[in-house]
């Protein structure tokens, strides 16, 4: 029977398809009745979360009846100091999803447009019909034409950028492909769009490259007032249930930001968790290593497969199975292992797998093993 709701909601939303999360490790307990279950699909920090994070929220607990610092003053200054800017550049989040939502909410309207590529994060087109916006999709780069494919083409964004452009939306890495820009191309297209158009740069898998040519382009920031910058504390960071992100741009964008910000968006839990990781190098360090050397594992082990992947530089791999990959997918479950499928990006052929514990990517590595075996034989 169809939702006569649907016809109540505003028109972007009538359009809209809700976002897919990973399953549940308790769904699919639940369903198949199985344990022991290992979770490789929301690209989650798979060390557990910090030490230090733990403490602070034990000990910010007893204050849990007073509302949270509205203003988040104690971890924005924390912020400002790490990135070398003015507090009153930070915005805070409810995961680096809120800031990006409420960019949409602030910037667009039913007669702008927001272009975003091919295959970028499914939160872009959400927050953009939301709020009855024109998305304008890029189509992404040819497979055959870098050692990049499916990654965003600079020159088709910047070609659907017109007066009516109130937001480009780019996410460096990306996920669900793993692709990234350069820092030279990205700053080229930054410099090319008018200064009245947004330029979003999501950068929520940032803390994970280690690569001269990546731009961290915070420090942009002063040359394009335009720009804006998402950064999150669910990733390396450890930290997605807390839900914490954050945008750094110039102070008049946060200005705006702060209008549609709900009060007391990010729990206090969540900021003295995040003001105590950002003190914890050591955790950042353990979790950037511990995925460097377990996607170079991955990668060489799907080589030895002859699975083919688009090489990675975020927390994830995107795995190419030249086929339908739901059945993969289920079969991986059987097995009790989650990954990612990405069919709703356009992507039916494609699993996401995001880089685990080396325990749990040896069950993966045995889980795919297995699946392979099983479907040889039968
Ligand atoms: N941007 C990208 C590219 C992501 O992959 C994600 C998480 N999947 C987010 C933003 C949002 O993450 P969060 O809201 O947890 O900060």
């Amino acid at each position: 029977m169809t939702n006569p709701y649907v016809k109540l909601a505003v028109p972007g939303v009538q359009q809209l398809k809700p976002y897919l999360p990973g399953k549940p490790v308790s769904e699919l307990e639940r369903e198949y009745g199985i344990s022991n279950i290992v979770k490789l699909a929301s690209n989650e920090n798979p060390l557990g979360p910090s030490e230090k994070a733990m403490d602070a929220i034990r000990a910010e607990l007893a204050e849990s009846t007073r509302y949270p610092d509205a203003n988040g003053y104690e971890l924005k200054q924390a912020l400002a100091a790490r990135h070398g800017v003015d507090a009153s550049c930070i915005t805070l989040g409810n995961g680096s999803n809120d800031v990006l939502v409420m960019l949409a909410e602030a910037f667009l309207h039913e007669s702008r447009e927001a272009v975003y590529s091919e295959f970028a994060f499914a939160v872009y087109p959400i927050a953009i019909q939301t709020v009855g916006a024109t998305a304008r999709v890029a189509p992404a780069r040819p497979a055959d034409a870098s050692d990049q494919p499916l990654g965003h083409d600079l020159d088709a964004m910047r070609e659907l950028v017109n007066e009516r452009t109130g937001i480009v939306f780019i996410a460096n890495p990306n996920n669900p492909t793993g692709t990234w820009l350069r820092a030279d191309e990205l700053r080229a297209f930054v410099a090319s769009v008018p200064a009245d158009t947004l330029v979003v740069v999501d950068q929520a898998y940032a803390e994970y490259l280690d690569d001269p040519d990546y731009a961290d382009c915070i420090a942009w920031l002063t040359e394009f007032p335009n720009l804006v910058v998402t950064r999150t504390f669910s990733k390396a960071f450890g930290l997605a249930a807390l839900r914490v992100g954050y945008a750094v741009s110039a102070p008049g964008i946060a200005d705006v930001l702060n209008r549609v910000r709900q009060p007391f968006n990010v729990n206090s839990l969540a900021m003295s968790a995040a003001l105590a990781v950002l003190q914890d190098e050591e955790y950042l360090e353990r979790s950037v290593a511990v995925n460097a050397s377990e996607l170079r594992r991955l990668e060489a082990a799907f080589d030895e497969m002859g699975i083919r992947y688009v090489p990675s530089v975020g927390n994830f791999v995107l795995i190419d199975l030249q086929r339908d990959a739901q059945p993969v997918y289920e079969a991986l479950l059987h097995e009790g292992v989650i990954v990612r499928p990405v069919g709703n990006y356009g992507l039916p052929n494609y699993l996401r797998i995001s880089v685990g514990t080396p325990a749990e990517n040896t069950r993966l590595l045995d889980a795919m093993r297995a699946v392979r075996a099983g479907a040889a034989g039968g």
